[in-house]
């Protein structure tokens, strides 16, 4: 990796400063000084005015995802996600794990651990959603057992491990193991009845943070990665 990448990365300082840092001999790769922002890092120790540099190769990142913001790196029409990080966060590279509709509000990770991605989002970890919803009709004790039990969204029979929690007749949590595109506004369309708000509340065992407004994001603490690992 580049040596101005390294050390942005590890949080010294944006790349810009960072290369003016190299640029002044403050840096030294083992024991010698390096000028050179394109060095490539192998394994060696780095040191800034002469201490060590701990690098930090993963960042983990809780959004609370407002509506008009698509979950991409990259749209030619819309806001995206990345948009709503600071600097800090611009030599990472960050992808959302997932994706929530564009009128989807609430929990989206952002990352770039490939690997914790990869267990999150694979079909075959059946890793738990949970979402609050809001429905245009009343919803009965049998349209619940049919969600509950699975049903046709078209394409697919959706997995009879659903669970339903009612708030009131129109609104409710629903907990899924799969991640169909459009999933939960198809399977209450199924039904005959129509999704009017959605939000991610949880996903795996972590829980969005209700501190959190919308568009704002903090980064996980060890705890609460453990929850979602
Ligand atoms: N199901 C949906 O229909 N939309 C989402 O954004 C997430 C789950």
């Amino acid at each position: 990796m580049r040596l101005d990448k390294y050390l942005a990365n590890s949080g010294v300082a944006t790349r810009s400063v960072v290369k003016k840092i190299i640029k002044s001999n403050r840096i030294k790769v083992n024991d010698k000084i390096v000028n050179d922002p394109k060095f490539d890092v192998k394994d060696e120790e780095v040191f800034f005015d002469n201490k060590k540099i701990s690098y930090r190769k993963y960042v983990y990142i809780m959004l609370n995802k407002p509506k008009d913001y698509i979950s991409a790196t990259f749209d030619k029409k819309h806001k995206i996600v990345i948009d709503l990080l600071n600097n800090e966060y611009s030599t990472y590279d960050i992808f959302p794990v997932g994706r929530l509709d564009i009128d989807t509000e609430g929990l989206l990770i952002l990352t770039n651990d490939g690997v914790l991605a990869h267990n999150l989002l694979a079909p075959k970890k059946h890793v738990l959603k949970k979402y609050y919803v809001e429905i245009e009709s009343k919803i009965s004790s049998s349209d619940i057992l049919k969600l509950e039990n699975g049903v046709d969204i078209g394409d697919h029979i959706t997995k009879s491990d659903t669970k339903i929690n009612l708030i009131d007749d129109k609104s409710l949590y629903i907990s899924i193991s799969e991640g169909k595109f459009h999933q939960v506004k198809r399977m209450f369309e199924a039904v005959s009845n129509k999704v009017t708000y959605l939000k991610r509340v949880m996903m795996n065992n972590l829980e969005l943070d209700s501190n959190l407004k919308l568009g704002e994001f903090r980064e996980l603490s060890e705890e609460e990665l453990k929850l979602l690992k």
